[in-house]
């Protein structure tokens, strides 16, 4: 029998990290001794205090049937909380907070509340390929905005043409940025505010990244903006700040109208977030924050290693402000791929080509920050020895 796949399967693009996994599993295989910069999954543990959290919540039978299909009210409680002690932002944890799965699956489902066949999202380029996948799942195009450094990692929203922006139905946004690396301030977001009022556009601003930040820096919240509320949401995760990409808890916050469309299709889809998980998230929202500094900490010896490598070969990465991703333009004459294949296969560095996240990231490459100092000192060294 043969099973003829769905088109919007047909339409996928190649999977990014396909090459890469194969090349390096080929490595390793001939005892290849890999660095491994290519995935933006932290190695640092969740904090105990949110395991312990955890394991209390999960020996208690209320918690072992099905749980809220928009997320427990404590949860949403504290996010409200949290929001507010962050941002000074203030939310209403019954009509504009839902407990997602993790943020990617709030992402990926978020299209089919709001788009129809046909319709059009704005999305960045290049950028995590979750919105324009989920946008063609919905039976929509994407409109792709150019990242260029020219216009420091942002969209150029008066490079929209007029009837683009007529169509267009939601405008994806994340800052602090994957892949390059760049924050957003204040002025890009009222920016945007402005623009999405004009348009009748919403705005899912996705914000996986505000507390991995260095130097100080304290990247805002998109609904700190005024009237933010009124066109748009904010998708945040706990997998990030905490460590924890493996428990799946994220939530949405913002305007109450796009916040309840959500939370109709995953309450057609799914039967919410684990009570449990639920729990050790508030944990970890409540809980003392010292764990988020040393996280902080940690990167930034990181970054401040490789950076300075890389410039001592004179390449010209810009010194991110926040994320853990080091946006490295390649050497001259080099492709994404030529230069990403030419770590992994010289030095035994998987990064991830720039052109893989859109075209205009061709000239890239992606290094992420998720290995011990001592192996990027390492890297470094190694990537010293190549000639390009
Ligand atoms: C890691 C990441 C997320 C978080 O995804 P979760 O599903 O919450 O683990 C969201 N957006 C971007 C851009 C990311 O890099």
């Amino acid at each position: 029998m043969t099973f003829r796949k769905a088109e919007r399967l047909q339409k996928l693009p190649p999977y990014l990290f396909a090459e890469i996994d194969r090349l390096k599993a080929e490595l390793i295989a001939k005892g290849v001794d890999v660095i491994n910069l290519g995935v933006g999954d932290p190695d640092l543990p969740t904090p105990p205090h949110i395991i312990e959290a955890l394991a209390k919540a999960a020996g208690n039978p209320v918690n072992h049937q099905y749980p809220s299909y928009s997320g427990m009210n404590d949860f949403r409680v504290s996010v409200a909380g949290w929001y507010g002690r962050r941002f000074g932002v203030r939310l209403d944890p019954v009509s504009e907070v839902l407990t997602l799965i993790g943020s990617k699956e709030g992402l990926a489902h978020l299209p089919l509340a709001f788009i129809n066949p046909g319709d059009l999202a704005l999305v960045p380029s290049p950028a995590y390929p979750v919105y324009n996948i989920a946008t063609m799942f919905a039976g929509g195009e994407s409109y792709f905005l150019p990242l260029l450094k020219k216009n420091r990692f942002l969209p150029d929203l008066d490079a929209i043409p007029e009837d683009v922006a007529r169509r267009a139905k939601v405008l994806f946004i994340n800052y602090p940025n994957n892949p390059t690396g760049a924050v957003a301030g204040r002025d890009f977001f009222e920016r945007v505010v402005q623009f999405a009022k004009q348009y009748d556009i919403i705005v899912c601003h996705d914000a996986a990244y505000t507390e991995m930040s260095f130097d100080g820096y304290r990247p805002m919240s998109f609904l700190e903006v005024p009237e933010a509320m009124e066109v748009g949401v904010e998708f945040h995760s706990l997998s990030k700040t905490y460590n924890m990409t493996g428990w799946r808890l994220g939530f949405l916050t913002g305007n109450s109208e796009i916040v309840s469309g959500l939370g109709q299709i995953k309450s057609n889809i799914d039967s919410g977030a684990f009570n449990a998980v639920q729990w050790a998230g508030i944990a970890a929202l409540e809980g003392d924050q010292a764990s988020v500094a040393e996280m902080q900490k940690i990167y930034t010896e990181r970054r401040d290693i490789l950076i300075a490598g890389l410039k001592a070969v004179g390449l010209a990465p810009d010194c991110p402000q926040a994320t853990f991703y080091v946006w490295c333009p390649t050497p001259s004459g080099l492709s994404s791929k030529e230069f990403t294949s030419l770590l992994l296969r010289e030095a035994g560095i998987v990064t991830t080509p720039g052109s893989g996240f859109g075209d205009p990231g061709e000239g890239y490459v992606r290094m992420a920050l998720t290995v011990p100092a001592p192996r990027i000192q390492e890297a470094v060294e190694r990537i010293r020895k190549l000639s390009f």
